[in-house]
């Protein structure tokens, strides 16, 4: 599965988010597959108005949706990348998540201690950044000085990850973070490099109470940090998650009226998270139940029918496709049969988001 590292300074409220996401999970557990994998792993399921939509029009008893993973690193403080704090360790959880939720402290209280004496949550992203930045600069100048050995020996694949890797030295080195230098059409190869600041970034700021659905002045600071780096960000209330986190669902569109907000804020960091790592959802849809499946763009057919089970990709002969603003439109299945829009797609296709398939398998 896709997963989502909570990081961010001590303090901000990382971990009331996470408990928040996880126990909301826990209280819908009898529709949405949920477990904590470990203490500090949750996975969660991934709201999607589409399902509700296609259970309904298919007549489907239950609804599931896809999910998507959340870690809670803790440990991070200024000097993390000389091993202050939990440094190393910090570091080596942040390598293996596909991709950052940074959680920026935007409130105010006197009782909560703020590790670097005021509250300025584009200061401590930069914090935050620059010891990425750090431990990606550190490693990449040890491999660049062996890479540079072999280069002058003539070495042509030393040479070709030198073409990657000069340039992403250089930008750190002049504080820019490595997703600004990785060249065109390079990303597979930068990923394999395993590096902290090509991840991509979704900034939480985490507001009073007061202000969870307008932001304040805090947040807006964020946002334009944010839109400078072509990053996205939201607004949420840890503390009233929290709360939310505790209510029967049944009561939570309530609560949520009584305090003018529009949704849940967990809901918009689950979706937002999703839409970082560019994940791409098709639909089964039956009697039994309707379920979201998560595929990566570029995946054919047999790929998306292997998410369901191996043998559907190992036995794959074709799949019945629908795209789901026609299954909405047309009523279902037999309606978009009838209108000649379900298709029989063979092995090359490229599965689209909503798509609506029913594979068909030799076992
Ligand atoms: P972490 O160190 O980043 O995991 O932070 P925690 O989630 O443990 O929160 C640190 C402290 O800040 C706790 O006492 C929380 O109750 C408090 N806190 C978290 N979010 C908020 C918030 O939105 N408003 C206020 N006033 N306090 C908060």
């Amino acid at each position: 599965g896709f997963n989502c590292g909570i990081v961010g300074l001590p303090n901000v409220g990382k971990s009331t988010l996470f408990n928040a996401l996880t126990e909301t999970a826990a209280a819908q557990a009898a529709n949405y597959p949920f477990c904590t994998i470990e203490p500090n792993v949750g996975r969660v399921g991934v709201p999607d108005p589409r399902l509700g939509e296609l259970a309904r029009i298919g007549k489907s008893q239950k609804i599931v949706p896809t999910t998507l993973e959340f870690v809670d690193i803790a440990g991070l403080v200024r000097g993390a990348s000389k091993g202050e704090g939990l440094g190393n360790q910090f570091l080596a959880n942040i390598r293996e998540v596909d991709a950052i939720v940074h959680v920026l402290r935007c409130f105010e209280d006197g009782d909560v201690t703020h590790v670097e004496g005021s509250v300025d949550p584009v200061r401590d992203a930069e914090t935050v950044e620059t010891e990425l930045m750090l431990a990606d600069l550190e490693g990449l100048e040890k491999r660049q000085i062996g890479l540079q050995k072999r280069a002058k020996n003539g070495d042509k694949e030393a040479i070709s990850q030198l073409v990657l890797i000069d340039p992403i030295v250089t930008a750190l080195q002049a504080g820019r973070p490595a997703r600004t230098a990785v060249p065109k059409g390079e990303e597979e190869a930068a990923k394999r490099l395993q590096l902290l600041t090509t991840k991509p970034v979704l900034y939480v700021c985490n507001v009073e109470e007061g202000s969870a659905g307008t932001g304040n002045a805090f947040s807006e600071r964020v946002f334009a940090m944010a839109a400078a780096q072509g990053a996205r960000a939201v607004v949420v209330s840890a503390a009233i998650e929290a709360e939310i986190s505790q209510m029967p669902p049944a009561d939570r569109g309530d609560f949520l009226e009584s305090l003018g907000l529009p949704d849940a804020g967990l809901d918009r960091v689950i979706r937002a998270g999703y839409a970082l790592l560019g994940l791409l959802t098709y639909f089964t849809v039956g009697p039994k139940e309707t379920r979201a499946w998560t595929i990566t763009r570029g995946m054919k057919a047999p790929q998306a029918a292997g998410v369901i089970h191996g043998d559907f990709e190992r036995g794959f002969i074709a799949c019945e496709t629908i795209a789901y603003d026609d299954y909405v439109a047309l009523g279902g299945e037999q309606g978009a049969k009838e209108a000649g829009r379900m298709r029989v797609e063979g092995k090359e296709y490229l599965v689209k988001d909503g798509d609506v398939l029913l594979f068909r398998f030799n076992v």
